[in-house]
């Protein structure tokens, strides 16, 4: 089967606990207000991959003893059947794993999907899509509803574990207000065609607290990078 697909990362350390693959899928027709990930919004946009190429970095990611998989987006439930079939897929190769998480805490690699939707719009066939899923976060972005709490953009935004595993693991963040960075700095060569290099991209990854954009802007010129797109901008 094939997924639409914004972009991967591993190892992705601020959506979620520990060390964790990151897959934003691509596509999401929620258009919140003030979302910083607007160039993930177009359905046709990003690159088409299949499940087996995103479950290999699973595997890959397990194999260095990744804590979880965290799949956000764009909106993941507007690919209900692909979204299903990956974590089903992550779900079995978890089974097997044969490594613990880098973490330490004793628990298997979680599986983590953040939603838009709010917990009232998962019907059947989203939650059929969500099945395998340990835990979610749901809820639009509401700019005017700035929080504390980690792993989430605005007050309305719940956390809600959904198997033993996701409660064992996230219970104890339910209330938790973030410490630390919340967001990761990447650079990435974006490929073009003709497969030459093009310009490198900065990938802001996890969930700004109020006013971190702009600061994270500042800070990359005052080393030399302008941001000529950035993805927060209408
Ligand atoms: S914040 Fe999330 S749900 Fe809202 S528009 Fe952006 S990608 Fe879509």
């Amino acid at each position: 089967m094939r997924i639409r697909v914004s972009g991967t990362h591993f190892p992705l350390e601020t959506l979620g606990p520990g060390r964790r693959l990151g897959i934003w899928l691509q596509g999401c027709p929620l258009a919140c207000h003030g979302c910083m990930s607007r160039h993930t919004w177009e359905r046709e946009g990003g690159e088409s991959m299949s499940v087996e190429a995103l479950l290999e970095l699973w595997r890959t990611a397990l194999a260095d003893r990744a804590d979880g998989l965290t799949v956000s987006g764009g909106e993941p439930l507007a690919q209900p059947e692909a979204l299903s079939e990956l974590l089903r897929g992550a779900a079995r190769l978890r089974a097997a794993q044969t490594h613990p998480g880098a973490s330490g805490d004793g628990h298997p690699a979680d599986l983590l999907v953040y939603t838009g939707y709010e917990q009232s719009e998962l019907n059947a066939a989203r939650q059929a899509a969500l099945a395998h899923a340990d835990a979610v976060v749901t809820g639009r972005f509401r700019i005017a509803e700035p929080t504390g709490l980690v792993w989430r953009g605005s007050a309305n935004q719940r956390l809600t574990p959904r198997t033993g595993l996701g409660r064992a693991r996230y219970t104890p963040h339910l209330d938790r207000e973030a410490q630390g960075p919340a967001l990761q700095v990447v650079m990435e060569a974006l490929p073009v065609s003709g497969g030459r290099a093009g310009p490198p991209a900065v990938r802001l990854l996890g969930v700004p607290r109020r006013g971190e954009l702009s600061y994270s802007e500042r800070w990359l010129r005052e080393r030399g990078i302008r941001l000529r797109e950035p993805s927060w901008r209408p």
